[in-house]
């Protein structure tokens, strides 16, 4: 008897400023065979590297507490579970690339790393990202490494879109433009949502509602994003944590003038102090306000109304991108796992032809998918989103490992 080839896999790395995430997929698809996270990267005493194999978790210390000596501990790791010698390429999440990255690509050295991690709209993340890159390439000198972008699958948006009613000027010499954002996982929930509910792959539109610590929604029409929640910065569009989403500037120049709060005081206040935790004044996290609501709490049953109106204005406004509307699709933490959110919302969509299936709502969670409307045109579905599997298939086949194109 032949013995039988361990399959190829493939590393996906989402690198942050002080973390590493990685996965492990088979290029064939399928379970991750492993996972992990090392966190508070850049503070030595406190950097640890979590591993999840095969059922069982454990968490070392990084004493260096750099991305570098993350990535060597992932590979030790990796070596240990007898999955190294297997890793056939290695994809990278990438939070924004531009208008020049419209396609997943292959990284072709120094230059593109340094193109990608000097990304002025997302200087928080791209950054690291390229920190991510270097440490991998390091690793695996000899692999094909591939970005995938968060901003691609929203490049199909037309001018009319994208652009903001500012002097064009600023689009012309300065970029400023609504790139989107979560656009891996829009990508793949509409996919998925077209494929359940069995919808033409070349007539169909879709919302799909990404909620989670950040949130965004999106018009999709036969596979092609149209319109977007999210702009230059993961600040517009829906509330979010701890995020405004829209806001008029008047009010921010109002509340500059009255309290002397400067541009970098604004930024942090709409980034970081207001959306659910600003306006409860309690929690940035949707369970822990939910729970609050229902034990009486007004605030914050008031704030997750905010929360839902906002999202239904959108949906209602993406549903005008669209020829028809076929589906509303719910992911992110909150999207797959909150039955009061989601029925919140779709109850106050009817004017769209929505009816919210309670039953099946409230049993939908924890990584299920599934209808959660009786109306079935639209539909209104539950989708688990999974970033990694869309990174994972497109290295595959930019690297050649399986037959195909990019979606
Ligand atoms: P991130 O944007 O950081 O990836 P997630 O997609 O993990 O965030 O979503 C986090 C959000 O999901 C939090 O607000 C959390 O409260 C919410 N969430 C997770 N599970 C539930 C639940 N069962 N009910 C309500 N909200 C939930």
């Amino acid at each position: 008897m032949t013995p039988s080839v361990p399959l190829p896999l493939i590393l996906v790395v989402n690198c942050g400023s002080s973390s590493l995430k990685f996965t492990v997929l088979p290029v064939a698809g399928g379970a991750a065979l492993a996972s992990g996270l090392a966190e508070c990267l850049g503070v030595p005493a406190e950097a640890r590297l979590t591993i999840k194999f095969n059922g069982g978790k454990h968490t070392e210390a990084l004493p260096e507490g750099t991305h570098d000596a993350a990535m060597a501990a992932i590979l030790a790791d990796l070596e240990k579970h007898g999955l190294l010698a297997r890793i056939a390429a290695v994809g990278h999440r990438v939070v924004n690339g531009g208008e020049r990255f419209t396609k997943s690509q292959i990284i072709t050295g120094e230059a593109m790393i340094e193109e990608i991690g000097s990304s002025p709209f997302a200087p928080l993340h791209n950054p690291a990202h390229a920190i991510g890159m270097r440490a991998a390439f390091k690793a695996f000198p000899k692999l094909t490494q591939v970005a995938v972008f968060d901003t691609a699958f929203h490049q199909t948006m037309k001018p009319e879109a994208f652009l903001y009613a500012l002097p064009r000027k600023y689009y012309r010499e300065l970029g400023v433009r609504r790139y989107g954002a979560h656009g891996t996982s829009h990508r793949y929930v509409s996919g998925e949502t077209v494929r359940l509910l069995g919808l033409d792959p070349h007539d169909h539109g879709v919302v799909v509602c990404h909620l989670g610590n950040g949130s965004s929604a999106t018009a999709v029409v036969n596979g092609h994003c149209v319109d977007t929640s999210m702009g230059m910065t993961p600040l517009e569009g829906l509330v979010m944590g701890t995020r405004t989403g829209d806001i008029d500037f008047g009010a921010l120049a109002y509340i500059a003038q009255k309290t002397g709060l400067d541009v970098a005081g604004l930024d942090k206040m709409c980034n970081r102090e207001s959306g659910l935790l600003g306006l409860s004044e309690l929690s940035n996290d949707c369970r822990t306000l939910t729970e609050a609501a229902q034990r009486g709490n007004a605030q914050a049953e008031e704030t997750l109304d905010v929360f839902v109106f906002r999202l239904c204005r959108y949906i209602g406004a993406l549903t005008a991108a669209l020829p028809r509307l076929d589906a509303v699709a719910f992911t992110g933490g909150i999207g797959e796992n909150s039955a009061y959110i989601r029925g919140k919302t779709l109850k106050r969509l009817s004017a769209l032809g929505l009816d919210l299936d309670e039953t099946a709502n409230a049993g939908m969670y924890g990584g299920k998918s599934g209808i959660i409307s009786k109306s079935q045109k639209p539909v209104a579905i539950v989708v688990p989103t999974d970033e990694e599997k869309v990174i994972a298939a497109d290295t595959a086949v930019l690297a050649g490992l399986v037959e195909g194109s990019l979606a």
